[in-house]
């Protein structure tokens, strides 16, 4: 059973102070410490396509600006330039974009043409957030999906769901194989559309839509996303430092111990535990005894990984020898057509790390 989402992390107040990634984002004219913000306030100013502007999320003093963040000490008696909401409902396409940009949220830049996948499964084992954002936050999604519909007026829209009862009619979309790695955007593009594409741009996830819905409903910056924390699912203030929901969460690292921003698969280990989380963050884990775990054994040719592959390559040929020379010895790229999914590594009885080696093979492709 997945487990509840709550409505917010209960004790809010704990989080004296948040560090709002800037990822690029240039901070805004006469933003210095000390300076009082309001939630929602504009502070950085992001110049690429696809990722939103920089907005405060609580109120509070801004401690310090660096090359990589903005930090702001919570005060909730301090008061800046409180935003109003912003009229979203007659905009289209990339006015509209523009729009919700300016609102912090991240609009994916999907190139004309193709049909969009609208996917109801969590891509991959460590998220959970899916079931309950489509049951306890259904209005929300749905208005996620009505400003989908808006910013790219001219695609197809084809829902994935995991069962046939999820669909209102056969036209309404496909029933997918609800299983890893078939959940992951990229191998749901390739299963649905025939389109080898690993980075899966096109397919917008159920965490995707509820944001969008979101900011849609209330016009207003957006402030919090649905994070994955170990065995529960919270809405987070964005900006929340990992080191702030460990603690809270009781999940604290020790020695040979590794803490992953994203799903138990293709999530990244973080060495920063001071560093805020943004809203791409889908869910953050302590793995026990990583250091143990990483030595692996010699591959016993067994072919599993190469069973395991959706897009059917012959991995196991190439998974031989010591992992530390791979980098020298492999000619790359060779792995026409992998979507790094990772399914080889999870189903290596080995522990050979083979999605590095998957990545390694594809490097400059
Ligand atoms: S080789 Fe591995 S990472 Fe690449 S598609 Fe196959 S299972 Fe996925
Ligand atoms: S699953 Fe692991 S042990 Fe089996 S062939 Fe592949 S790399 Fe070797």
């Amino acid at each position: 059973m997945s487990p509840k989402l709550s409505e917010t992390i209960k004790d809010w107040n704990a989080f004296e102070i948040t560090a709002l990634p800037l990822r690029g984002a240039r901070p805004v004219k006469g933003l210095k410490r000390g300076r009082a913000v309001s939630a929602g306030e504009l502070l950085a100013i992001q110049p690429e396509p696809g990722l939103g502007d920089v907005q405060a999320t609580t109120n509070g003093l801004v401690e310090e600006i660096s090359e990589i963040e903005i930090i702001i000490r919570r005060d909730d008696q301090a008061v800046g330039q409180p935003p109003d909401p912003q009229p979203l409902k007659n905009l289209y396409g990339n006015f509209l974009a523009r729009a919700l940009k300016k609102l912090g949220l991240d609009v994916p830049v999907i190139q004309t043409g193709g049909p969009i996948i609208l996917s109801s499964l969590d891509p991959e084992p460590g998220l959970t957030l899916a079931p309950a954002l489509y049951t306890e936050h259904r209005e929300t999604i749905l208005a996620g999906l009505e400003a989908a519909a808006r910013l790219w007026p001219s695609h197809r829209f084809i829902r994935a769901v995991g069962k046939p009862g999820d669909l209102s009619s056969k036209s309404d979309g496909v029933v997918v194989n609800k299983k890893y790695p078939f959940t992951l955007p990229a191998v749901l593009k390739n299963t649905i559309l025939g389109l080898n594409d690993p980075t899966g741009s096109g397919v917008l996830t159920g965490r995707e839509l509820f944001l969008l819905g979101r900011v849609w409903r209330t016009g207003r910056p957006l402030t919090i996303s649905p994070l994955t924390l170990g065995r529960s699912n919270y809405f987070i203030p964005i900006g929340s430092r990992v080191i702030d929901l460990l603690t809270f969460a009781n999940l604290m690292p020790g020695p040979g111990d590794a803490v992953v921003r994203g799903g138990l698969v293709l999530g990244q280990s973080l060495s920063r535990l001071e560093e805020g989380l943004d809203q791409s963050a889908a869910a953050l884990h302590l793995i026990r005894g990583v250091e143990k775990s990483a030595a692996c054994e010699p591959c016993r040719a067994c072919g599993d990984c190469a069973r395991a592959c959706p897009a059917g390559l012959a991995i196991d040929r190439l998974a031989g020898g010591n992992p530390d020379e791979w980098p020298d010895r492999i000619n790359r790229p060779q792995l026409t057509g992998c979507l790094l999914c990772g399914a080889c590594a999870l189903a290596c009885p080995a522990g050979r790390p083979l999605l590095s080696l998957a990545r390694l093979l594809t490097q400059g492709r």
